[in-house]
């Protein structure tokens, strides 16, 4: 199958081509189907030269048949049903099929790392319990981690493959825009997933000001490895991909992991436009890959690298742009962009063609007065805060200080928003949503400042580390001691503990080491020590190395600080990690 000429048999949509009166998903690929059911949706990558088509025609015809069989096991308007699945065809189908039905898809990850297995279910079985579902969608392979969660949850009474599902009987269904489209459960570093209620509203106010700020057309091709169960895949990738009927060329995760530059390598063969990825994808690309498994590439179709969902580094975006410039890597098609589940997918986007804008500040002001002032470039201690460029079309955004004013340019404080994808509030959870939203502006967790329109995301309120006064940053840290030789990189974690004695915070620092001997563990102390008081002005508390796989992290690889800092604090960090008892099928 080659995609190129499956292109070229595929008419074009010419460029006023976008649904813009489309109320509803379903509608979206209604539209589709109606102008151009032969043309290529999906091209589904499954080794690096074989790729499965899907066609608008066939989504379509293959979901109605999900949904007739949905149906008939008694999904009714309004119900969840609960998508499993690794990135495939059924992934898709099940997806659709579960909207035209009447039901509320809630994608989960599938359980594909065996050493968190348990962490896997007393997710999943929270999430399954939270939104009542009385049906999983999973593979048959996965038939034993499902066994397991249906014991654990008494709504839940069906268990089934897609291919369990195919009927003809028809059963008819309208979904009205106001229904909900998606049930998107956050990646839970901040505690209990919770689930995030998204209308077709919503989500297509999203899809459209996303494509607007990035100027999206059928002339693009997106390029994806990005998991399905989290919104940049889903909702960034795939829906934005289905909206503007851009040929999406798409690979599951593990073979992004198994081998990075094969990411690249897609977008080379397909000549792909767009492309997302959290800032830790980029570092792979730019510090691991081998030179030799580059020979030959060529980058300058990418116009739209988005980097987002995670801190955006200055520095790998530095790395990325110096090292895939001689492969036609445009610097100024990286994009930094900032969004949460809660606002859809995105909230802001860095203008088109733009390099990334790049604030190097003061980290004694910022910490004593919440300022982010210039310093000079090789003033210490300095922080890179990476620009995530100006709120979306019809979205807003506003800097909120510990009074609850707005506060001025370029001073720090919580980050807000309103717009038209904003939910309406989590899943069965009245708690959480009304911590969410105040007076119609929902709180976004995180901390940063506006400067000339464009705003900087500085930390989580969770992850600052308030002591003597002073606001402490643990990104930088984390970054810089996971960049020591013998520290593993990535899995670094600095957080604040309770100090008993004064009621602030302590400083701690947790690295994960191979290093053995007291030497070579002394050694690192040091080094570890000599760049927190370098880069927080501050002296780390406490020092603790740790072996492999001790840091909590989240399904989509995000450090758990808050879960490391309940261990820490109860004496049970680095105490030893349960076996794996349960023997699974590979999904
Ligand atoms: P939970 O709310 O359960 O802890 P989560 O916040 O990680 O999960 P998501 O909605 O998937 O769930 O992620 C959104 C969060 O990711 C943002 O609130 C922010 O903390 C972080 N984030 C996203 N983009 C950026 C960015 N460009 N820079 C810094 N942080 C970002
Ligand atoms: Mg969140």
């Amino acid at each position: 199958f080659d995609l190129a000429q499956a292109r070229e048999l595929t008419p074009r949509i010419d460029e006023a081509g976008e649904p813009r009166e489309a109320g509803t998903l379903p509608d979206v690929l209604e539209w589709h189907v109606a102008r151009h059911p032969d043309r290529l949706h999906i091209s589904l990558l499954e080794q690096d030269e074989h790729a499965e088509p899907l066609t608008y025609g066939a989504l379509a015809d293959e979901s109605r048949a999900v949904a007739n069989g949905l149906a008939a096991h008694g999904i009714e308007s309004g119900q969840t049903v609960v998508i499993m699945l690794p990135t495939s065809r059924d992934f898709f189908l099940a997806f659709i099929g579960t909207l035209l039905a009447g039901g509320v898809p809630v994608p989960i990850y599938p359980p594909f790392r065996w050493t968190q297995i348990e962490e896997h279910l007393r997710r999943q079985a929270a999430i399954l319990a939270n939104c009542a579902a009385p049906l999983l969608v999973t593979l048959a392979s996965a038939q034993p981690v499902a066994r397991l969660l249906q014991a654990q949850v008494p709504s839940l009474r069906h268990v089934l493959d897609v291919a369990d599902l195919v009927s003809s009987r028809h059963h008819a269904g309208h979904v009205a825009a106001s229904a909900t489209a998606l049930i998107q459960y956050t990646s839970g570093s901040t505690g209990q997933p919770k689930g995030v209620v998204l209308t077709h509203v919503n989500l297509l106010a999203n899809i459209r000001a996303m494509g607007e700020a990035a100027q999206a057309s059928s002339h693009d091709v997106f390029v994806s490895w990005l998991p399905l169960y989290h919104d940049m895949g889903l909702i960034g990738a795939w829906l934005g991909s289905l909206y503007y009927g851009i040929p999406l060329v798409l690979m599951p995760p593990q073979s992004f992991l198994g081998r990075p530059a094969r990411w690249l390598w897609a977008i080379h063969h397909h000549r792909g436009t767009i492309s997302a990825g959290p800032n830790f994808a980029y570092e792979m690309l730019a510090a691991k890959v081998p030179d030799d498994e580059l020979r030959g590439l060529d980058l300058s179709s990418w116009r739209l690298a988005f980097n987002g969902a995670e801190p955006v580094r200055a520095a790998t975006l530095d790395k990325f742009a110096g090292r895939f410039a001689s492969h036609g890597f445009d610097a100024r098609a990286l994009a930094p962009v900032y969004g949460l589940a809660e606002s859809g997918l995105g909230l802001t986007f860095s203008p088109l063609g733009r390099a990334p804008l790049v604030d190097r500040i003061d980290t004694a002001s910022l910490a004593r007065e919440g300022r982010a002032q210039f310093v000079a470039a090789d003033a210490l201690p300095a922080m890179d805060v990476v620009s995530c460029g100006r709120p979306l079309r019809a979205h807003q955004v506003r800097i909120v200080d510990a009074l609850g004013g707005e506060a001025p340019e370029r001073v720090e404080g919580r980050i807000e928003f309103r717009g038209p994808a904003a939910t309406a509030g989590y899943f069965d959870n009245p708690e959480a949503t009304a911590k969410l939203i105040h007076e119609g502006w929902l709180d976004t967790g995180d901390v940063g400042y506006l400067a000339a329109g464009e705003l900087y995301i500085t930390s989580r309120v969770k992850d600052l580390i308030i002591r003597g006064g002073q606001h402490i940053h643990p990104y930088d840290l984390e970054e810089s001691v996971g960049a020591l030789p013998g520290v593993r990189k990535g899995c670094v974690a600095v957080f604040g503990a309770t100090d008993r004695a004064s009621g602030g915070e302590r400083v701690v620092v947790v690295a994960e080491t191979r290093a053995v001997g007291d030497e070579a563990r002394l050694a690192l102390r040091r080094r570890i020590a000599e760049l927190a008081n370098a880069q927080l002005g501050v002296p780390a508390d406490d020092i603790v190395l740790v072996g492999e796989r001790v840091i909590l992290k989240t399904s989509s690889g995000k450090i758990r600080r808050a879960a490391c800092r309940e261990l820490y604090e109860r004496g049970l960090l680095g105490a030893a990690q349960r076996p794996v008892t349960l023997q699974l099928g590979r999904l």
